[in-house]
């Protein structure tokens, strides 16, 4: 929706033994899906091109829609566009993920807050790159009125000479469902709503990227895991983890293929492994913003454990704190921030996007953070680790040395 005036805003074998044990496959499939329905491959997934590399931009916390009824909240998406533009003419990723706080629709008050979703994968689209999208605490946050509207003229009396009929306004907001069910129509979003059994968490799902050599398979899985938020509390439930589990199992049962997992709030490993905060970022850990404390999620249901004793799992990337761009090992894997992408929500930290490259053969995972004053930082090679992450001591929660 465009931004309305003040006025209106304030009203919203043998063959058959083969066939045999294809059907007791299928029958053990089903009797999985109908657990955890998996939609691996949704639409053509993604696959590498070449024997080149494949590149990830990652764009979090855009925070679109703040404060339509001011002249610096449209501003603020204008911007946030220019970045990702600039981002994306820079790199071409072959693939975007948009980590959460897509939009705050704590200040929405609009009936379909997928209108500002949409100015938000607009510069994506356009330049037609599929993308996937996890949740944040922000995209289904409830409205919160802004004090300053119960003037003289406030509330409710402004809203008598409304064009509008009352029962099309807005304030309820829209449900965590309603953006990924806009989210997964779109022709270039391999984003999945999550199988219903997690609801209300519901950005659960797991993407391939397949190898560019003729049934090559997959060359890296891309989890993602609604962390919560919003009008759901911010967890990573035991729920989350079980299902999360099974489908590692099913998808990579000898773990051979490199894992990477993307959510929006940061598990309180993050917590346990980061810098003090405005301190400096020192060696293993990485990065150029330490400017806050971890924003951690409320609490600890075995995700993290489960990461941790899973070799493949390279990575886990989050979002949430805009002032915090580092990466830091915790055990054998590499926990990293994000980088603020928008110009909406808190800090004024140079923008830009965490960018992630892989290549098949042999396989590396390189990420560094392009600004969009055009510089390049925190260059790094995640995976095969450094010898220096690998004899770290860090200490963990668990108490053990990574
Ligand atoms: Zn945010």
């Amino acid at each position: 929706m465009l931004p309305l005036g003040r006025r209106k805003w304030h009203c919203v074998a043998s063959g058959f033994v083969v066939a045999i044990l294809l059907a007791l496959g299928a029958a053990i499939m089903l009797e999985r899906v109908s657990e955890f329905p998996i939609n691996l491959h949704r639409k053509n997934g993604l696959a590498f091109r070449d024997k080149s590399s494949f590149k990830i931009s990652i764009f979090a916390d855009l925070h679109y829609g703040e404060n339509a009824w001011d002249a610096w909240g449209p501003v603020q998406d204008v911007n946030s566009s220019r970045v990702m533009d600039f981002v994306l003419d820079v790199e071409k990723p072959d693939f975007v993920i948009f980590l959460g706080d897509v939009i705050t629709a704590n200040n929405l008050a609009t009936a379909n807050a997928t209108l500002y979703w949409d100015k938000a994968i607009a510069s994506t689209a356009k330049r037609s790159i599929p993308w996937a999208s996890v949740l944040g605490n922000h995209d289904d946050a409830a409205f919160e009125w802004p004090v300053d509207w119960f003037g003289p003229a406030g509330i409710p009396g402004f809203c008598s000479d409304s064009e509008l009929p009352s029962s099309s306004l807005y304030f309820s907001g829209t449900t965590r469902a309603e953006l990924m069910n806009h989210e997964v129509q779109q022709r270039l979003s391999i984003s999945l709503n999550g199988p219903e059994v997690l609801w209300p968490s519901i950005s659960n799902f797991v993407i391939q990227i397949s190898s560019s050599k003729k049934g090559g398979g997959a060359v890296t899985l891309l989890y993602f895991l609604d962390s919560g938020g919003g009008t759901y509390a911010e967890v990573i439930s035991a729920h989350q983890a079980t299902w999360f589990q099974q489908v590692a199992i099913d998808n990579n049962p000898d773990g051979r293929t490199p894992e990477i997992v993307f959510w929006h709030i940061p598990s309180q490993a993050f917590d346990s492994v980061s810098p003090t905060p405005n301190g400096p970022i020192s060696s293993p850990c990485f990065g150029t913003i330490n400017l806050e404390t971890v924003a951690s999620q409320v609490g600890e249901w075995g995700i993290m454990n489960i990461l941790k004793n899973r070799p493949s799992v390279k990575a886990v990337i989050v979002g949430h704190n805009h002032g915090l761009d580092w990466c830091c090992p915790y055990e054998k894997l590499w926990l990293c921030f994000a980088r603020h992408t928008g110009y909406g929500g808190y800090g004024t930290w140079t923008r830009g996007a965490r960018q992630l490259e892989l290549t098949e053969d042999p396989f590396q995972i390189r990420t560094w953070i392009l600004l969009e004053n055009g510089t390049k930082t925190s260059a790094r090679i995640l995976y095969p680790r450094s010898k220096e992450m690998a004899t770290s001591n860090i200490k963990t929660p668990s108490g053990t040395l990574a």
